[in-house]
C-alpha cells in the first residue's frame, strides 16, 4: 500500500512507495518485454500489462510495449505500428476510465537511462489516478489555457502540422526543445479520436521524435505525457486531449539541469529562443 502526504509548504501531493525500492535497477539476463520474456510470454505488436512494481494500488498502473521488436523506439515505428500502439492508449483509457475508482488516466514514457527508464525495449506507462491530479487540473480549471490548443496562436513557433495534427513550441517553453502536440479539432480524449486522427497521431509522434533524434545525431532522452478529459463523470467541455514532450538535452552531449535558481523561484530560465528552436527542428527531415 502507498500512503499519501501533502507537502504543507508546497502543497504538493506525494505517494510514499517504499516497495519500489525493491525493484530492479536493470533485470538479469534476457528482457522481460521481449515476446517470451518474463511479461510478454506471447507474441504481440503493442502489449499492456499491470505494473509489476506500481508506485499506486489496485492494478492502476500499467506498463505499455510499443513493439517486439527490442531495438526500436517510438521515432522508428512505421505508421501502421504508430497508429496500433495509439488504438492501445485510447482502449486503455476507456477500460480504465470506466472503473469507478479512476478520475484521470495518464499515459507518459520516459526515454533514456537519464530519465530513469531501466529497460531499453521501447515502452511507456499508464497511471490511472483516483483524482485528478495537480497538473492537469491547473490546465482544466484556467479559462484561458483551452486557447493554447490553437495552432494559428503559434505560427513561427510550429515544427509540424498536418490535416489532423499541429506541433509547436510554446512560448513560454521551460526545456529548450519542449514541444506541445494538439488536434486541429477540438476533440477532449483519446478514445473520442477519429480512425484518421488516430493514424495522424501515431505518424506526427514518430515524425517528432525522429527530429528531437537527430537534431544532434544522437537518442534525445525526454518525458513525454499525454492530457486528456478527466473520466470522473463531469462535462469538462474545454478538454483538449494533448501531448507535452520535455526532451533534456539542450546541445550535443549536454543536459539541460533544472536548478536551484529555478526551483526555488518558480521560474523557469531557457537558454534556446523558442523560435529558433522550432525552425531547428522544422529544417531538419522527419
Ligand atoms: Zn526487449
Ligand atoms: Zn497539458
Amino acid at each position: 500500500m502507498t500512503e499519501l502526504h501533502i507537502d504543507p509548504l508546497s502543497g504538493t501531493p506525494t505517494r510514499i512507495v517504499p516497495s519500489r525500492q525493491r525493484r530492479p535497477n536493470l533485470p538479469d539476463g534476457s528482457c522481460p518485454f521481449c515476446p517470451g520474456g518474463l511479461e510478454a510470454p506471447d507474441p504481440y505488436d503493442v502489449l499492456s500489462f499491470p505494473n509489476r512494481w506500481p508506485p499506486i494500488d489496485g492494478d492502476r498502473a500499467e506498463i505499455i510495449l510499443y513493439s517486439p521488436d527490442h531495438d526500436t523506439d517510438l521515432g522508428r515505428l512505421d505508421p501502421a505500428q504508430g497508429r496500433r500502439l495509439v488504438d492501445l492508449w485510447a482502449d486503455r483509457s476507456a477500460t480504465l476510465g470506466a472503473r469507478s475508482d479512476v478520475s484521470y488516466v495518464l499515459i507518459f514514457e520516459n526515454r533514456g537511462a537519464e530519465v530513469g527508464a531501466t529497460i531499453a525495449h521501447p515502452h511507456g506507462q499508464l497511471y490511472a489516478f483516483d483524482t485528478v491530479p495537480p497538473a492537469a487540473a491547473r490546465e482544466l480549471n484556467d479559462p484561458l489555457a483551452a486557447r493554447t490548443f490553437d495552432a494559428d496562436a503559434h505560427v513561427e513557433r510550429v515544427v509540424i502540422t498536418s490535416a489532423h495534427w499541429s506541433a509547436w513550441i510554446p512560448a513560454a517553453a521551460g526545456w529548450p526543445y519542449e514541444l506541445l502536440v494538439a488536434p486541429s479539432r477540438a476533440v477532449a480524449d483519446l478514445p473520442s479520436l477519429s480512425p484518421e486522427e488516430r493514424d495522424g497521431l501515431g505518424r506526427t509522434l514518430i515524425d517528432l521524435v525522429s527530429r528531437l533524434d537527430a537534431l544532434f545525431d544522437e537518442q534525445m532522452p525526454y518525458m513525454l505525457w499525454i492530457h486528456q478529459r478527466p473520466f470522473d463523470g463531469g462535462a469538462w467541455p474545454d478538454a483538449r486531449v494533448h501531448v507535452h514532450i520535455a526532451p533534456l538535452l539542450r546541445a550535443p552531449a549536454t543536459r539541460r539541469f533544472m536548478a536551484a535558481g529555478e526551483l526555488g523561484s518558480g521560474v523557469l530560465f531557457n537558454p534556446v529562443d523558442p523560435i529558433d528552436a522550432a525552425a531547428a527542428l522544422r529544417d531538419l527531415a522527419g
